[in-house]
Formats: C-alpha cells, structure tokens, sequence
C-alpha cells in the first residue's frame, strides 16, 4: 500500500481500462494510472479567500480558530452546526458551571456583557434532545426490506401514498394512542408533518426545549420507549432506500415527511439543550423565526437580516451554518470527469455500489454531499462504513 500526503487530487478521467487521478504534491504536479478509482471526498466546506471578518461561510471556514469579539452574532442555522458555532463563539467569553443537581449556568467574562447569540432559521425550531430506546432497534413489522422489496416491484406509480399507508400502520400498532389522538388515519403525509410541527410552532422555543429536556431526562432514568418517535426513528433508514424509486412529483411530496424523519434523528444530546438554555437564561442566546422569505444584507460591516414578517436584526458577525448542501456534477472538482459526464446538469449519475454512470464500474464516488439528492438522509461514519462495503462489493465482483 502506498500513501501520498498532502496531495490535492485536480482531475481525473478515464484511459482505456484504467483510471488517471492527477494531483498536486508536495513535488509539484503528478499522475499515476490505477485499475479503480474511489472517490471518497467527504464534507464540503465552501472556501473563502478572501475572508471578511465578519462574515464565516460555514463554522468550519475559520470560526474555531478566530478570536472574535463579544458582539452581535447571528448564526444562520439551529440544528447541530448552529449549536457547535454558539457553543464555538460563547466558550471564548464565559463559561458553563455545573451544580450539585447537573444544573448549567453560563458565566460571561466581565468584559463580555455585549456578547448576543441569534441563532436563525426559517421556522425558528431548535432540535430536541435525544430520546432513550432500544438499539440495535426492534424490527419493524409493516416496512420490512420484503414488504419495501415488493412496493418497488409494484412500481413507482403512487409508491408514496402506499409507503405512507405501511407508516401509518407502523405507527398504529407502535403507538395505538399518539396515532388517534393526531389523527393519522386522516392525514396525508404532508398533513402530518403540518401536524406534527405545529404545537412547537405555537410555543416558545427554549419553554419546550425545557419541557422536551425534562421529559427525556425522566423517561432515561425509567428506561422509558416514547413508542411513535422510536417508530419514526427506525423507519427512516428504509424510507431512505425508496427516495431513489420515488417519481419527480412523489419526492417533492416526500420533502415534507424528510423534515419529520430529519428532526427525529438529529435530535441532539441532552448536554447541548442544557448549554442552550444556560446561554439564554444567562441573556446571551436567542432565536429569530427568519419565516420562507428572508433577506440577508452585508452593509457597512455588518449583516442585515429581515425576516418575512419585516422585523430587521443587525449583527457584527455573521457565521453561516447551515449544514453540508446537496452538491451535482457541476461541483465536482475533476474537470475531465465533468466533461465525461456530458453535462453540468443535475446530479452525479450513479448505480446502487456508487458506481459512477459510464465509467465501466471504474470510478466510485461514496461522498455524502454527492447522495444527499438519493439518499436524503446519508450521514456519519456508520454510513461511510455501509458506502465502503458497497462499493468494496462491486469491485470485488468486477461488474462493471
Ligand atoms: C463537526 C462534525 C462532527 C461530526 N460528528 C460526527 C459524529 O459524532 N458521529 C458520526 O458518525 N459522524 C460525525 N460527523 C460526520 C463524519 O465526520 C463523516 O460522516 C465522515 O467523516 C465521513 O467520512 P469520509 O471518509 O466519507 O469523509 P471525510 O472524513 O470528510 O474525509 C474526506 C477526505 O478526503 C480528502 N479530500 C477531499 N477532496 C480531496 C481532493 N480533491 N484531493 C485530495 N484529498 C481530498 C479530505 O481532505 C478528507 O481527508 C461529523 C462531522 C462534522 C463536520
């Protein structure tokens, strides 16, 4: 085995039977000719050369390492990346102290009381924390691979209202009660998601991050299920493998129930819904509800934001973090591949091993930004561990 350090693979293209991946080393430019060829090129963080000072692309564009001053800061985001650049910014002005109960309080520096988080997304949600259950999961008993295998045999004609048929009745013989009392029977699956948002929508964030918090916390130390949310939790993995299947029309209806499966499984450890509410009861963090249009504005060294409803915030830094994007083929790094692709449309063409379309099963590309359009909810090293072993497979069967 060979490795090369510090090499910034710059293309690659097929040759005959062989791949060439061209790169730059420490030795200037080089390329080698190799049999198959893996593309695992992970997170893509936006770059930012010309870095303004307030303004950070992503929290891993420079935000861990700067020292930044206690000011206005609105961070675009309140799922687990946002959490990370709070945490990131106040951990330099303040610190949490623990009591005898496992109670948080943040103590800002004396120099830091002009220290203001916002953290900011459309619906101004932030994630629940972690709920206790069973692992490895219990099967299910409506969405099996047989009972998946035989919806796609069926085809993708209507394949989402009868998935959505084995969820409700997953979530029946899972949680008899939750399902009557939000009426699953009725709803469609975009109903559903309206249903199951709505009564965080109606209540304020850090009041139900405080009741969600306790109520996680108690069902641990009874070793209690919340049957419905660890139903929704296991079947979100098999609903993944259907995305693919689903018609144009049928994934943008799936879009809704994504968001459900999304907040179920990025819930987020208690510790980090303990840190959030210290921050706010310390008067540092707060949430601004952006609504569906926004507007962002860089003006005279600072960052506008107004939100759908008017209301207008002003921030000194602003830190983008919203999470990895659904990247195509027009963002591939590779000019050659690229250009074999024939088109800079859409996204990468690819078999069920990662197996990139018309390369001769020579070209794999198990990148989570590149499958997020396939597999909506691609994430974490247990699933570069599942793309590893596929795309191991197939070059060890030599199918192109
Ligand atoms: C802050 C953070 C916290 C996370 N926490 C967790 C967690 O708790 N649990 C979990 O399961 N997952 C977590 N993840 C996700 C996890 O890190 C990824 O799922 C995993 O690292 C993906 O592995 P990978 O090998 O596909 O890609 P990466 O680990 O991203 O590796 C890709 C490699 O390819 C290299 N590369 C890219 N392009 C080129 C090029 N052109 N030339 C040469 N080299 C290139 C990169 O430099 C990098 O070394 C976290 C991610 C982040 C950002």
């Amino acid at each position: 085995m060979a490795l090369r350090e510090q090499a910034r693979v710059t293309d690659v293209a097929r040759v005959g039977d062989e791949v060439r991946v061209t790169f730059d080393g420490s030795d200037g430019s080089e390329s080698l000719l190799f049999s198959h060829v893996v593309l695992a090129t992970g997170h893509d963080w936006p770059e930012d050369p010309d870095h303004d000072p307030g303004v950070f692309v992503s929290p891993w564009t420079g935000l861990m390492e700067a020292a930044l001053p206690a000011t206005s800061v609105g961070i675009l985001g309140t799922s687990l990346s946002g959490i990370d650049a709070a945490m990131a910014v106040a951990c330099q002005h303040g610190r949490f102290d623990e009591d005898a109960g496992g109670a948080l309080t943040f103590h800002p520096d004396p120099d830091a009381s002009d220290l203001r988080l916002t953290l900011m997304s459309r619906q101004g949600l932030l994630p629940e924390a972690d709920f206790w259950c069973p692992i490895p999961y219990r099967p299910l008993q409506h969405m099996s691979e047989a009972a998946l295998d035989s919806e796609v045999a069926q085809g993708s004609d209507g394949l989402l209202d009868r998935l959505w048929a084995r969820f409700v009745a997953e979530m029946a013989a899972a949680d008899p009660a939750y399902t009557e009392a939000i009426g699953l029977a009725h709803l469609t699956p975009e109903g559903f998601a309206e249903a199951y948002f709505a009564p965080r929508l109606a209540a304020d964030p850090f009041d139900w991050a405080k009741s969600n918090l306790a109520q996680v916390e108690r069902n641990t130390a009874a070793r209690r299920v919340v049957e419905w949310r660890y139903a929704i939790l296991r079947m979100h993995e098999p609903m993944e493998t259907m995305v693919a299947h689903l018609t144009e029309t049928d994934r943008e209806r799936f879009d809704a129930l994504k968001r459900v499966f999304i907040d179920n499984y990025a819930a987020v450890p208690p510790q980090s819904i303990h840190r959030l509410l210290a921050l706010h009861r310390a008067g540092v963090l707060d949430i601004f509800a952006l609504g569906e249009a926004y507007n962002l504005e860089r003006k005279a060294g600072e960052t506008e934001v107004q939100a759908e409803s008017g209301e207008r915030r002003r921030f000194a830094i602003f830190i983008d973090a919203r999470g990895q994007r659904s990247l195509g083929i027009a963002d591939l790094p590779f000019p050659s591949l690229r250009a074999a692709l024939g088109t800079e449309e859409g996204p990468v063409p690819m078999n069920d091993h990662f197996a990139i379309a018309g390369q001769q099963g020579r070209l794999f590309l198990p990148a989570a930004p590149y499958l997020l359009s396939r597999l909506p909810f691609v994430q974490g090293i247990t699933a570069s561990h599942d793309l590893g072993e596929a795309v191991a497979e197939a070059i060890l069967a030599g199918e192109p």
